[in-house]
């Protein structure tokens, strides 16, 4: 059988839209339309956030919608959902990934939603039902949220063995798009790759192993401002299967990587760089500096690809903000780990177009000005990088002999002059046997962010409902951390 990505995605929505009278709509640019607790799309869901709060307009086509299929361009690189940490460290976690949904608007629920997908995995993909476990939603005593019996009732007459049906509480199996927004139970569907005994004890433990790969939310809530939940007009089915994990398991593989999603970027980027040839070809999470490297560029490239070509360009702020970080960090690790010379990140473009322009035709119409905007940020922060060595350099040799200890004022300036993230500061002065005094650093951050939002909040904003913190988290892209202090993304 013929299991190449294109296939398979579209498998997926031939299947819905065949079989079960699901309406195909494409996927939504990554930048969110007029959502703003969101920087970047983050699941197929958001598109359609206004069916699931009742406040479609009536007009639109929008509000036809009872069941409806699609591949979703999603970024999970900052705010609720952020996994940049992973990338790279681990084999199934991409910044960009495409989330193959088919949705129930009102229409059918549990039941149904279930047989379809069980169908879809065992039936059409052939994937044998002993390697697959489904987990299921315990329910919260705090939130006052009950167990869902229904869901297990479900899978036990479908014929899933009792102990391949695992019950989690709030963060495994109750989705929630951000901080406030749609959410509900889920049951997820997991892959055992090694058809271990004991897969079942792996299921939602950070192990390559058995990993989630598809997941089935009962849409029956709202997150409110005051953190409250308040029931939906109607309830609705919201499904995410990540198209690259799904691959995986189709090409008979264990890591992400060695899928012809990503195989044609690793040879491109051997080819082009004075590196050995990548050697990470198991699920084990390698953090062999090179391989590593690898992945992180593969990956990144993508990302920067499909947010520059829906329009999302590294900037200052917000998403912006967040592809800028990405794009300088490509640059490290291709530039120095891997010793790519200039241009070769932007010279990848055309491969990430031949992989998804198929299904993003996007990518093909816009390969030169994402190609310009590569290299030109390339270029500009390498020069900054080079410029920033000199500052660093000067400032050392106006250290007494032994002091090992750099001024705050000059690291900050780095900072806010030359738009270095302070924990490359960190790391560039450690490369001299220097160090900073990480703390005050962090200090000016936060008064810094603060200003920044008080005077984004005064104007009065759409951002506004949101409280100081959480605006200063939204806006620097980072994952809510709940110690107040500024965390920067940048290691290597
Ligand atoms: P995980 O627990 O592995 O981080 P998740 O529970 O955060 O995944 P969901 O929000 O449930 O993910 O999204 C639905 C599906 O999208 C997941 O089951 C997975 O297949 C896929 N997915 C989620 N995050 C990523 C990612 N960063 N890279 C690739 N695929 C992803
Ligand atoms: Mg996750
Ligand atoms: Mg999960
Ligand atoms: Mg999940």
């Amino acid at each position: 059988t013929d299991f190449s990505s294109n296939r398979v995605r579209r498998t997926f929505t031939d299947f819905f839209h065949e079989l079960y009278q699901h309406i195909i709509v494409p996927s939504s640019p990554v930048r969110p339309r007029g959502d703003p607790s969101l920087l970047f799309v983050n699941a197929g869901m958001n598109q359609f956030k206004p069916i699931f709060l009742g406040a479609a307009d009536p007009r639109s086509e929008m509000a036809t919608y009872r069941r409806v299929v699609n591949s979703q361009k999603c970024v999970r690189a900052g705010g609720k959902h952020n996994d940049l940490e992973d990338v790279g460290r681990d084999v199934y976690h991409h910044t960009f990934f495409e989330m193959l949904g088919n949705w129930s608007f009102g229409d059918y629920f549990k039941e149904e939603a279930c047989i379809m997908a069980w169908r879809l995995l065992t039936e059409e993909y052939r994937i044998p039902p002993e390697r697959l476990y489904v987990s299921y939603f315990a329910g919260d005593a705090t939130s006052g949220l009950p167990e869902d019996e229904e869901t297990r009732h479900i899978w036990l007459s479908m014929g899933v063995p009792s102990d391949h049906l695992l019950p989690f509480g709030m963060k495994d199996n109750f989705w929630e798009m951000g901080e406030i927004g749609p959410c509900g139970p889920c049951t997820e569907i997991h892959y055992d790759h090694i058809g271990g005994r004991n897969a079942a004890s792996l299921v939602n433990a950070d192990s390559p192993d058995v990993v989630e790969i598809w997941n089935l939310v009962f849409m029956q809530y709202n997150r409110e401002a005051d953190h409250s939940l308040r029931s939906l007009p109607q309830f609705s089915v919201d499904t995410g299967m990540g198209l690259e994990r799904l691959v995986t398991v189709l090409q008979g593989q264990r890591s992400n990587y060695d899928t012809d999603l990503f195989t044609p970027l690793l040879s491109a980027i051997q080819q082009r760089s004075n590196c050995p040839e990548y050697r990470g070809r198991t699920g084990e999470a390698d953090v062999g500096k090179v391989d590593m490297a690898y992945r992180v560029v593969a990956d990144h490239v993508r990302t920067l690809s499909v947010c520059i070509a829906d329009g999302v360009y590294p900037g200052m702020s917000g998403a912006e903000l967040v592809l800028r970080r990405i794009l300088r960090r490509a640059v490290r690790f291709s530039t120095e780990v891997l010793q790519a010379p200039e241009g070769v990140l932007a010279s990848l473009v055309p491969t990430v177009a031949h992989i998804l322009g198929d299904a993003y035709p996007e990518l093909h119409k816009e390969t030169d000005r994402i190609m310009d905007i590569i290299n030109e940020n390339e270029a500009q922060f390498l020069s900054s990088l080079k410029q920033g060595r000199r500052v660093i350099d000067r400032t050392l040799q106006r250290l007494e002999k032994n002091d090992t200890l750099f001024p705050v004022p000059v690291a900050w300036s780095l900072h806010r002059n030359l738009g270095f993230p302070l924990d490359l500061i960190g790391l560039m002065l450690e490369e001299q046997g220097l160090s900073v005094d990480q703390r005050a650093l962090d200090v000016l951050a936060i008064e810094n962010e603060k200003l920044r939002c008080q005077m984004q909040t005064s104007v009065g904003d759409t951002l506004v409902h949101l409280d100081l913190h959480s605006l200063a988290q939204l806006q620097s892209g980072e994952v809510p951390h709940t110690d107040d202090s500024p965390k920067y993304h940048y290691s290597l």
